[in-house]
Order: C-alpha cells, then sequence, then structure tokens
C-alpha cells in the first residue's frame, strides 16, 4: 500500500516540473505545522527549522496572528485599493528601518529586488549593478547573476545562472567577492560613475560581514554617488528589530524586506529614502523619471495585519534575546557535537540563523563555502531528515516557537546522525 504522501508526491510528478513548486525537495510533503512542529502527509512529525524558509518567525499558527488574520478574513481578501492595514504597516516599517522614509508593497522579495535595482537606475541615470559572488537577491536577470556559479570565474566577469538570460544583462553586472574591502573599493574606484547600486545581503546566506565592510560600501556609495541596497529579506526583523541597519549600524540608501513582514502570507517591500521613493511618483519626478510599478495583490490586507501583529509580538521585551539565546544554545550543542566526532567544520552565521560548514578555515566569501565538503554537509542533512528535523540544505532557521526540548532532541538528531560521516 502505498502512504498517502507517496501518492501525492506521483501525483505531483505529472502535473509539475520537476515533481515539485522548485523550493525544496520535492520528496515531502508537508500537511500542517503548529508552533516549532511540522507534520508531513503520512503524519510524521519533525522539528521545524525551515519555517517556511523564513517568515514563521514566531513559530506556525500563533495563535495572536491566527487571530487577526480571521477577523480580517471576514470583511474581505483583496482590494487592490489602498486599506488600513496596508499604510499602518508601512508607517511601521518607516519607524523600524533607519533608511525608510517611505515604503512601496510588492508580494516577494524578488520583486521587491528588481524594483530596487531599477529604483536606483532611475535615481542614478546609470545602468551598472554591483553585487557580489554567492549573493541572493531573488529571480530578476540581474537576481541570477553569480548567485550559487559552479564554474569560478575572474571577478567582476559575471556568471549567468540560469538559463534564458540575456547577455546584455550580463554586461551590466560587476560581480566582487563579499568581505572583500580592498577589491570592492578598487572596482568602485574603475567603475564608480557608472554604478547605479551595490546590492548586497548585510550577512551573506550565512556569512557574517566583516568587521568594516558593510562601512566601506556605505563610504564608497556616498562618495560616488551610487544607492546602497540592502537586502533585508531575511535579516529584516530577525537579526534585530531594526534588521541588520540597526544590528551592524550602518544605513543604506534602499532596503528591501520580505519573509517576516506579512507573516507568512505573500508581501515584500522597497523602503527607502524620500528623494530615491520619490521616483514611484510621477507628480515628483516627472514621465522621464517615473518608474511605474504596479501589482495586484501589493498591500494585501490579510498579509498587512499578519505581519503587523508579528511585529507588534517581536517589539515586546525580551523576543530577540530569546532568539538569541536559543540559537547560541543550539550552535554550541551542534559543535561540541561535530567536535566530539573529531569532524572538522565550522558553524557559520548568527544565532538566528547558521549552519555547519565542513571546513577548516575560515568562512569570509561564497568561495570559502564551496570548498567545504558538500558530500558530508548532504549526508548529515539527509540523515538529519530520517531523525526528524526539516531543515534546508544549507540553513537552519531559528524560531521563537523553538523550546529547550526541541533544542536538546535536535542535538541528539546531530549525534545521530554525525556518525553517518564516519
Ligand atoms: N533576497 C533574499 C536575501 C532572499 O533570501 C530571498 C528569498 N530566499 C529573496 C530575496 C527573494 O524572496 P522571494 O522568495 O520572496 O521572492
Amino acid at each position: 500500500m502505498t502512504s498517502n504522501q507517496q501518492e501525492l508526491i506521483a501525483r505531483a510528478q505529472k502535473v509539475m516540473p520537476a515533481g515539485g513548486f522548485g523550493n525544496f525537495d520535492p520528496g515531502i510533503v508537508i500537511r500542517e505545522g503548529h508552533g516549532s512542529h511540522v507534520w508531513d502527509e503520512d503524519g510524521n512529525e519533525y522539528i521545524d527549522y525551515l519555517i517556511g524558509s523564513g517568515p514563521m518567525l514566531l513559530g506556525h499558527g500563533h495563535p495572536e496572528v491566527l487571530e487577526a488574520v480571521q477577523a480580517q478574513f471576514g470583511k474581505g481578501m483583496t482590494f487592490f485599493a489602498s486599506n488600513a492595514h496596508g499604510i499602518e504597516l508601512a508607517e511601521a516599517i518607516c519607524d523600524a528601518m533607519a533608511c525608510a522614509d517611505q515604503v512601496r508593497f510588492v508580494s516577494t522579495g524578488s520583486e521587491a529586488d528588481m524594483f530596487a535595482m531599477r529604483l536606483a537606475r532611475a535615481y542614478t541615470g546609470r545602468d551598472k549593478i554591483m553585487k557580489f559572488e554567492g549573493g541572493y537577491h531573488g529571480m530578476s536577470s540581474e537576481g541570477q547573476m553569480s548567485l550559487a556559479p559552479e564554474t569560478l570565474v575572474n571577478f567582476p566577469l559575471a556568471v549567468p545562472d540560469s538559463a534564458g538570460l540575456p547577455d546584455s544583462v550580463r554586461d551590466e553586472m560587476l560581480i566582487a567577492p563579499y568581505n572583500d574591502i580592498a577589491f570592492a573599493r578598487s572596482l568602485i574606484a574603475e567603475h564608480g560613475k557608472d554604478i547605479a547600486a551595490i546590492i548586497v545581503e548585510p550577512l551573506q546566506r550565512i556569512i557574517p560581514p566583516a568587521p568594516g565592510f558593510l562601512q566601506a560600501l556605505r563610504e564608497e556609495c556616498t562618495r560616488h554617488g551610487i544607492v546602497l541596497i540592502f537586502d533585508e529579506v531575511v535579516t529584516g526583523f530577525r537579526l534585530a528589530y531594526g534588521g541588520a541597519q540597526e544590528f551592524f549600524g550602518v544605513v543604506p540608501d534602499v532596503c528591501t524586506l520580505g519573509k517576516v513582514i506579512g507573516g507568512g502570507f505573500p508581501l515584500a517591500a522597497i523602503a527607502g529614502k524620500a528623494d530615491i521613493m520619490a521616483h514611484f511618483d510621477k507628480s515628483k519626478v516627472g514621465a522621464d523619471g517615473f518608474l511605474m510599478q504596479v501589482g495586484t495583490l501589493s498591500g494585501n490586507p490579510v498579509a498587512a495585519v499578519a505581519g503587523l501583529k508579528t511585529m507588534e509580538i517581536l517589539r515586546r521585551p525580551g523576543q530577540y534575546e530569546k532568539l538569541r539565546a536559543s540559537g547560541e544554545k543550539l550552535m554550541a550543542g551542534i559543535s561540541d557535537t561535530m567536535d566530539k566526532a573529531g569532524q572538522a567544520h565550522r558553524i557559520s552565521g548568527f544565532p538566528c540563523m547558521f549552519d555547519v560548514v565542513f571546513t577548516d578555515s575560515e568562512i569570509r566569501d561564497y568561495r570559502d563555502v564551496v570548498k567545504g565538503d558538500a558530500k558530508k554537509a548532504a549526508t548529515l542533512n539527509s540523515e538529519l531528515r530520517k531523525n526528524r528535523i526539516l531543515k534546508s540544505p544549507s540553513k537552519i532557521y531559528m524560531s521563537l516557537a523553538i523550546t529547550e526540548d526541541d533544542i536538546d532532541a535536535t542535538v541528539q538528531a546531530y549525534a545521530e546522525a554525525v556518525e553517518a560521516l564516519t
């Protein structure tokens, strides 16, 4: 007899390319989530460190978020016209993010990044975009350049990481190694007058910025009239309430947000300085400077109430301390397990998101991560899944729902999984 899950997987293979949504291993179908746990369609229970790829920072089905969403459901799902919740959410984002005078809503982080880059081009009248190898900025043609390249070429050449990308886009990209201040400065010295924006994940995947790196980008952008874009789709309201810009004390010109601000619903945003955001307003910049931006679900009221309630909960005292403390405990537990098993490794990242890389050298950029033992990591991940830990192949996302018992069980699962490596 085939299981419920196996039957669904077989059905998906017929009607979906690669048998899934393109996001995650199509070999698991999630039925439901509550707090820090999810269940698959066969009823297997997992401790959830995928958290929907980031949005479910509070855990699944937080009662107060559910209540807020259910109240909105009764009043309507979407209007296209402005609604009070979206306006309130824009105000809350402006209060939280140092760079934000104004906010424009979209539905996904990819869209937010695409518009942020276009906005920088509109504002500066320049075409080139500088990004860092391995940096994730969504699915636009620009975002797909040197996202996770298998071939490592000389900087600043871009590698298209997808079929279907025009060479013309590749030629407008300048790719730099993350955390290399000297390289960034020399690239900007050479091309500065043509660069519209530098887009950067202030914490690139799980790689922390080296001391002074973000500050150096800030200085160079100011000096050369380049728009500094922090992609805070992941870090916003996670690394700190005010995002990486608060945590590292470096303020970009524009940031992009997603994940947490939609409380589990599709909502993302571009937030930035008023003179730049003015390019979304034809009455301010005229037809030539105007950047058209329309989206059917932008500022959706259900997503807005879910995001607002999530953010209200995050503002309560002690939340970030709790997130940090449980992340630190898990990092230490995993590291200890790896040490005991004699596995050379680094735990890279911050307590709110991190992962194990099997390497004995420091991790400062994408190439350092690639140098890690990927086969070992894949084996570890698959053993963890058998031990009922759900995580992305390259990241653990902590949630506020994770309990002490979850952490103990997770460390135990790592201890068992690591045996498969020797
Ligand atoms: N930027 C970053 C840093 C991301 O991690 C992601 C999604 N993982 C995106 C942008 C794109 O967001 P979305 O998947 O909502 O399009």
